[in-house]
């Protein structure tokens, strides 16, 4: 089905004898039978039909159709948040005794949480993801998941999903994958044998600033075993109000993602030749060391890149970024807004010293401004420095 099929037409068949145009919301939390003999029908198959809303809810079940759609799979769960989905996905396939290997730096609160499950008996490798082979030498007896973050935050190294997937296949070893950068138009990771798709849908898929929420994506059989355990037990569903917004914004997904890449490409080939960056960090600019990867998994760039400056004092770096008018500072991406989050930000009190932090570096979020504003706005912050 075309894209476009999916998120304005598919499972949209009209339901009530209202004839209501677009899908109603169905802001309830619970539904009510005219037998017991129904009621029990809908508690014994909850995962498909509406009995309470932390299980199935209409509205919330239509934005499941679309984004496994979307995203290839026979299944989908929503969740409140992109972390929320990460954990019920993992805690869900791992049990006590057992070894994950994740790539070495994925989004912030996921690493938390890896190096969390330690507590619960489950260890960890982190190692880098470019490189295939000595990736997958880190896999042990015990490894039940393999996990991968590609494009990854901030740095946007990728990983040969082809290859990984297949190998994992080979040894029973689940694959799951943060797909939150691309979004389900510009990869699709299950075409290459990836098993669980996660999304933020905070980022692209609801697109506005206005929603938190969270996807999983994988096979009918793996999207019951987590609605029958981590996705009832931890409730940390979405609401219908929220699911009903982010249908709103699927409408527009692929329309979106073709102006980000578009405004994007414009804005990268300015700061690349920018006597002022030293680097900047995307699948597609011109010296990206992966190119064959973002050839093969990538439709089109997504809107998220990072620079590092030639200038490295904080201070005139933070003077940088305060001159930038039509970017905000802000946490978050893949708004409507255009966003930057510098790592000086991270320099807390707490943390001032951390060699972790480089403080020449940035990371931008391309929003529906046009390239020629974002463009003008930089060069007027160049001036300071
Ligand atoms: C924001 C983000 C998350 C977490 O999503 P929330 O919706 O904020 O919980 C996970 N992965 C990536 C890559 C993100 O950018």
């Amino acid at each position: 089905m075309k894209e476009k099929d999916v998120v304005l037409y598919l499972g949209e068949e009209i339901r009530s004898s209202a004839s209501s145009g677009t899908p109603p919301v169905y802001q309830t939390s619970n539904f009510v039978f005219e037998s017991v003999q129904a009621m029990r029908e809908a508690l014994i198959r909850e995962d498909e039909l509406p009995f309470y809303t932390r299980g199935t809810n209409p509205t919330v079940q239509l934005l499941q159709a679309k984004m496994a759609a979307l995203e290839g799979t026979e299944s989908a769960l929503i969740l409140g948040s992109g972390s929320a989905a990460i954990a019920a996905g993992l805690l869900a396939n791992l049990k006590y005794g057992d070894h994950i290997l994740a790539v070495a730096n994925p989004y912030s609160w996921t690493k938390k949480l890896i190096q969390r499950l330690e507590r619960w008996g489950i260890a960890h490798t982190f190692a880098d993801g470019s490189d295939t082979a000595s990736f997958l030498s880190c896999v042990q007896k015990n490894t039940k998941v393999i996990y991968l973050e590609s494009p990854n935050s901030w740095t946007y190294e990728m990983q040969d999903l082809e290859t990984i997937a297949a190998f994992a296949k080979s040894r029973n070893i689940l694959t799951m994958i943060d797909n939150s950068f691309a979004s389900p138009i510009n990869q699709h990771p299950a075409n290459y044998g990836i098993d669980l798709i996660a999304h933020s849908a905070t980022k692209y898929l609801n697109g506005h600033s206005d929603v938190v929420a969270g996807v999983l994506c994988a096979s009918k059989v793996m999207i019951k075993s987590i609605f029958q355990t981590e996705y009832m037990m931890l409730g940390g569903v979405v609401s219908p109000n929220d699911a009903s917004l982010i249908l709103r914004s699927l409408r527009t997904l692929p329309m979106r993602m073709k102006a980000v890449a578009e405004t994007t490409l414009e804005v990268i080939a300015y700061l690349e030749q920018h006597p002022k960056v030293a680097k900047l960090h995307h699948p597609h600019a011109k010296g990206y060391p992966q190119q064959e990867l973002t050839a093969k998994y990538l439709s089109q760039p997504s809107g998220l890149f990072t620079i590092d400056l030639v200038e490295r004092d904080s201070r005139k770096v933070e003077a940088f970024c305060n001159a930038l008018k039509r970017f905000k500072a802000g946490p978050s991406w893949g708004s409507y807004k255009s966003l930057y989050f510098p790592a000086i930000a991270l320099m807390t009190s707490q943390n001032y010293q951390s060699a972790n932090i480089l403080p020449e570096r940035i990371r931008f979020g391309i929003g529906f401004d046009e390239a020629e504003d974002l463009i003008t706005d930089l060069d007027s912050a160049f001036k300071i420095l």
